[in-house]
Order: structure tokens, then C-alpha cells, then sequence
């Protein structure tokens, strides 16, 4: 995935209907082809029109957009914050593959939450506690598993946490399967988490790449 402008939408790593029965082929063209196409698209014009963001990464904008201009600091945020989370959204689940592996990330969630439904809970009740538009996410915070939630296209980046696993839980995410039924969302959305990819990015922090 490219990380400078022009921001580029990416295929996914899967088929639209890969993940299907949990998250629908419909969902997965509308969310990802529509709603991540929109932000790349407003990101690219902001840039265009801001020469002087043109070299920043997505994870630098994400970082230095409080000491932007005031005219850009909402625009930055959202945008390039709806550009990082939904590709790390997308790049984080995949298709069903049965039980969660074990792994460096398992061993360590059962460490953290003492076992892995007392973590499952807890992630599902963060997840359904997003009022409106937003994410819950599993970062490390310094080295220490923790739940966290953000609003709208926040990041957990700019408190300083490294994202491992989030869900996207704006309504455009699983209104047309399931309704207003976030509950059964989120309960289907665990079947397809990438554990591997998930086990990587632990991996990555915990070396501190
Ligand atoms: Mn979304």
C-alpha cells in the first residue's frame, strides 16, 4: 500500500465475497471501492491544493496535523485518518480460517485478559460503547495489551499506541447485512480477523519496527 500522495486504492487482499457469510460482497464494494475511495480522493485534493503536505507519510500527517495551519487540521485528520484506518480495517480481516491460531498475540491476550472470551467480551462491549461513528481497536500500549475505542477517524497513533487488530463500527460498515444490529456485527466480524496478519504487527511492535 502507498504510504505518500498520490494515495492509491489498493485492491483487497481477497475477493469482495470472501468473507461472506460473516461480512457481505455488497458491504465489502460499497465500503471499501465508495467509502475508502472518498477519503483517498479528498486527501489527494487537499494535498494538491497543499503543496507543502506533499511529502508526508500517512502516519506523519497523522502525527503532525494539530501543528498544521487551523484550515487544515480537521481536513487532515479526518481524511488521512479515514485513509490509515480503513486500510488497516481491510488489511486486518480475511477469509474464515476456524480457530483462533495460537500464536505469540494469543499467548498474550490470555496473559493480558486471563483468557481469550474474557478478552472477546471486552472487546465487544468497547466496540458496542462507540457512540456513533468510530473504532474500537487492540494496541499496545508501551508494550501492554489494552482495548481502546476512537471516534469518527481518529487514530490511536497520535496517543502514542500501536494498533494491532481494529473493527470499523461507522454504520456503513454493517447496515445493509446486518441492520442495526452492531451486536451481530461485531460478533461475525470475529470470525474473519487475520490472525496471522494480526500476530505480524504484534510481532513488529514487540521488535519495535
Ligand atoms: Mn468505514
Amino acid at each position: 500500500m502507498n504510504n505518500t500522495y498520490p494515495f492509491v486504492n489498493g485492491p483487497l487482499p481477497y475477493e469482495y465475497d470472501a468473507l461472506e457469510p460473516f461480512i457481505d460482497e455488497k458491504t465489502m464494494h460499497l465500503h471499501h471501492d465508495r467509502h475508502l475511495q472518498t477519503y483517498i480522493d479528498n486527501l489527494n485534493k487537499l494535498i494538491e491544493q497543499n503543496p507543502a503536505l506533499k511529502n508526508l507519510s500517512l502516519k506523519t500527517l497523522l502525527h503532525v496535523w494539530p501543528q498544521l495551519p487551523a484550515r487544515l487540521r480537521i481536513p487532515v485528520r479526518n481524511n488521512a485518518g479515514g485513509v490509515y484506518n480503513h486500510r488497516f480495517f481491510f488489511e486486518g480481516i480475511a477469509p474464515p480460517c476456524g480457530d483462533t491460531p495460537e500464536c505469540a498475540l494469543s499467548h498474550a491476550i490470555e496473559k493480558q485478559f486471563s483468557c481469550f472470551d474474557k478478552f472477546k467480551e471486552q472487546f465487544k462491549s468497547a466496540a458496542l460503547s462507540v457512540f456513533g461513528s468510530g473504532y474500537a481497536w487492540l494496541v499496545s500500549d508501551r508494550g501492554r495489551l489494552r482495548i481502546t475505542t476512537t471516534a469518527n477517524q481518529d487514530t490511536p497513533l497520535i496517543k502514542g499506541l500501536s494498533p494491532i487488530i481494529n473493527i470499523d463500527v461507522w454504520e456503513h460498515a454493517y447496515y445493509l447485512k446486518h441492520c442495526n444490529e452492531r451486536a451481530a456485527y461485531i460478533e461475525d466480524w470475529f470470525n474473519v480477523i487475520d490472525w496471522p496478519r494480526a500476530n505480524e504487527r504484534f510481532l513488529d511492535i514487540m521488535r519495535g519496527a
